[in-house]
């Protein structure tokens, strides 16, 4: 027996609504496949005839062309869902539930470096979440593909992506979605700076590492190349400057030589330049804002004279408390510092010393530009 995996069955039975959706007579073959009498505009669209048959599994219906992710299935079944499935707005008919001893979560998942906490109860509330799925597109001398997922819980800005799939798989399954409530106990909308301001400072670092073992590839074919090159015009300048030793050549044309071949050398370099040359678009293809109800945490951080209400939400699918958000990197990882002036949370890249006088400073607060030197550091996440 073969096995289908959970990816290769939800394209399948994606396929499969949508051929139905488009007035396709559909049905199921065996294994792992479907069948469908196509209507003349979908037959077009697909470059199909009138009978299509596909085979999603290791193992092929008879006459089934194999349609699996990497295939151009993945493409042609996207064009039938057009604009359809980029958004989402769903209510999650999950049950209440709470967590037992939230100050035991509290202990394992607050860890600030100046400041201190006190925790002032739990309430039920409601929450969204929002979720953005990009596709990325990397082009070099080879190209990738891919997809990153950024998810943010609109409350207090903490980053879900710890459990981003488990709420997805959630939102797939749930068949009886509940009634949402109403909009005052739902969080705004996050202004559009706010959200330039989480996608630029997340979506690079995010795209980087599914790409990590491509650069790295990438790089040492580079420095390979580069390695051949320079060997074989180092060898040229030293066989030339040999025979200019010997005195048996002719020096000023032994120069010229080695003047071309340098010429030669650096145009041989821009070449590896453009040809390693690396591009990457990221488009934005889904958005989805899932709506669940959760266990609100209540905290009070303190850091000398100052005290700053915040919330952390403990989620009910995947029965966890969310991370300490970070209100410059996004980052869900790490200890969290406070500011002094408006007690702003932020793992280390936040109030990194300034690169001219050194002094550590709030990016919250004051953005790029050091209060003490008025110099702009750089952007580092
Ligand atoms: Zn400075
Ligand atoms: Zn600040």
């Amino acid at each position: 027996m073969t096995v289908m995996t959970e990816s290769s069955i939800r394209f399948r039975d994606l396929a499969l609504r949508l051929l139905e959706r488009e007035g396709a007579l559909t049905g199921q073959l065996m294994p792992e496949g479907l069948e469908a009498v196509l209507p003349t505009g979908v037959q077009a669209s697909l470059g199909s005839g009138e009978l299509l048959r596909l085979g999603f599994g290791a193992e092929l219906p008879d006459g089934a062309v194999r349609a699996s992710l990497e295939s151009d299935w993945l493409e042609k079944i996207g064009r039938l869902l057009g604009t359809r499935g980029r958004t989402l707005r769903l209510t999650l008919g999950v049950g209440r539930a709470a967590p037992p001893q939230p100050e035991r979560l509290l202990d394992r998942a607050v860890a600030l470096t100046n400041a201190v906490y006190r925790f002032h109860g739990m309430t039920s509330a409601w929450t969204r979440y929002l979720i953005l799925v990009f596709r990325y597109t990397a082009v070099s001398d080879e190209k990738r593909e891919g997809v990153v997922k950024l998810a943010v819980n609109l409350t207090n800005g903490s980053v879900v992506e710890g459990f981003t799939d488990e709420l997805l798989a959630a939102a797939m399954a749930e068949t009886h979605p509940a009634t949402p409530p109403s909009a005052e106990e739902l969080p705004a909308d996050w202004t559009a700076a706010r959200l330039k301001s989480w996608t630029a400072h997340t979506l690079p670092g995010r795209v980087r590492v599914p790409l990590g073992l491509f650069l790295g590839g990438m790089q040492r074919r580079l420095d390979r190349d580069l390695e051949r090159i320079f060997d074989y015009y180092e060898s040229l300048r030293r066989e030339s400057f040999a025979r200019q030793c010997k005195q048996k050549a002719d020096a000023p044309r032994e120069q010229l030589r080695i003047d071309a071949a340098a010429r030669e050398y650096q145009v041989k370099v821009a070449d590896l330049k453009q040809k390693y040359g690396l591009r990457i678009v990221v488009e934005l293809s889904q958005r989805m804002e899932l709506i669940v109800p959760v266990e609100r945490l209540h905290l009070a951080i303190k850091r000398r004279k100052g005290e700053r209400r915040i919330t952390l939400d403990w989620n009910p699918v995947v029965r966890r408390l969310e991370p300490l958000p970070d209100e410059w990197s996004y980052s869900t990882l790490g200890h969290r510092s406070v500011c002094d002036s408006a007690l702003h949370l932020m793992a280390a890249p936040g109030h990194a010393p300034c690169d001219e006088c050194r002094r550590e400073f709030c990016r919250v607060c004051h953005g790029l530009q050091c209060p003490r030197c008025r110099s702009t550091v750089r952007f580092a996440n």
